[in-house]
């Protein structure tokens, strides 16, 4: 039987080593949990129709962890061994100080990695001082190339911001660089092609997500999700032969390939046609102060009641690791089984 941690923590009234620990934390499955998707906001500047409705309310300020309660939860989530972070939201540059929240993360003892999703909208200000605070590399969201399009799918965006984002990223070394779009059925699904002969030309990992079914805007996922493999076999009668890449193994949760002559890669994330849960490493923060164990399940443990009690760092990490212990095994999806309490923006991918 593991234990959850496979080195004691500090004992209570200890203070925590500046050093990084060797504390792992396992779930019941034995899968070693160390990377936390931390949502800043819920708030963002575009409403991506496969992601929140038009007239989406959203949490009152009071209702979301402040930087002192979020820099506590990270701290205990560091002397529990957490090494990779990745910032999301919502949309995290939207979030007051973000600058020096990243500079923050990057100076947690045992951070190895700090990474962010955005839509790129703000980045071509944001790239150089997010570079020097230590942000490592960035996944930035394009559904389409075609202007027209874009603003159909994300309500009012100009592609020519996200584009302007990623040259800015690149140039500051915001690098590898991974774009991301959700496939669509009747906005995009012909703009696979497109988006993947930019790996033609550019050092880019491409990636093509399935929408995923969450709350108020399942039924328009569930209508119009594209599965991975309509959207190979467009890539292939265009572009030639998808090789795989990495003897087949997930980078993340993605499945990777190049096009022939290609000097970026094209991925696959299949989350509802080839569920990737048995390699889950993660867990996530909501900017609400909740735990969320699985991304596609209900499950979470509410730390901003406590912290606003008074609970201190142990107490939390008690908390944090039984809760980990606990994660659900994977999604189920399959059996109908869909999550009902946020939608995508409130918990960040
Ligand atoms: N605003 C940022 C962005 O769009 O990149 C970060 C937050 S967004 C929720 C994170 C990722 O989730 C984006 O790549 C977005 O396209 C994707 N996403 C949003 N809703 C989704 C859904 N229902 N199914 C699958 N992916 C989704
Ligand atoms: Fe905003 Fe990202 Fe959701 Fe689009 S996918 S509405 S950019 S949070």
């Amino acid at each position: 039987m593991l234990s959850l941690t496979e080195v004691a923590t500090p004992a209570p009234g200890a203070s925590r080593p500046a050093e990084p620990t060797t504390t792992k934390t396992f779930d019941a499955f034995g899968r070693h949990i160390h990377y936390l998707r931390v949502s800043l906001t819920d708030r963002c500047n575009l409403r991506c129709v496969y992601c929140m409705p038009e007239q989406v309310v959203f949490r009152p300020t009071e209702e979301l962890l402040t930087d002192h309660e979020l820099f506590t939860v990270l701290e205990v989530m560091d002397a529990l061994g957490f090494d990779k972070y990745r910032l999301t939201g919502g949309e995290p540059t939207v979030r007051p100080g973000l600058v020096e929240i990243v500079r923050r993360i990057a100076s947690l003892p045992n951070a190895r990695e700090v990474a962010m999703t955005t839509n790129g909208l703000k980045l071509a200000r944001l790239a150089r001082p997010l570079k020097d605070a230590g942000l490592n590399r960035v996944n930035i969201s394009i559904d389409s190339l075609d202007p027209v399009k874009f603003k159909r799918i994300t309500r009012w965006g100009d592609v020519r911001d996200v584009l302007a984002g990623i040259e800015a990223a690149e140039r500051v070394g915001l690098t590898p660089i991974k774009l991301n779009a959700v496939v669509i059925r009747g906005f995009n699904e012909d703009d696979v092609v497109p988006l993947a002969r930019l790996t033609l030309e550019r050092e880019w990992q491409f990636r093509f997500i399935e929408v995923m079914p969450f709350a108020d805007v399942a039924e328009f996922q569930q209508a119009s999700i594209v599965p991975t493999h309509e959207m190979m076999a467009r890539i292939e009668a265009e572009l030639g032969l998808l090789i795989e890449e990495n003897g087949g193994r997930l980078d993340g949760e993605a499945k990777v390939y190049r096009l022939p002559g290609a000097r970026g890669t094209v991925g696959f994330i299949s989350p509802v046609t080839a569920p990737f849960c048995a390699s889950c490493n993660r867990v996530r923060l909501t900017a609400d102060g909740t735990l969320r164990l699985c991304l596609l399940k209900d499950g979470e443990l509410d730390l901003r009641t406590p912290l606003r009690r008074g609970a201190n760092k142990d107490d939390l990490l008690d908390l944090i690791r039984a809760a980990i212990w606990r994660k659900p095994w994977g999604h189920d999806l399959a059996h109908g089984v869909i999550p009902m309490n946020r939608i995508m923006s409130e918990i960040g991918g």
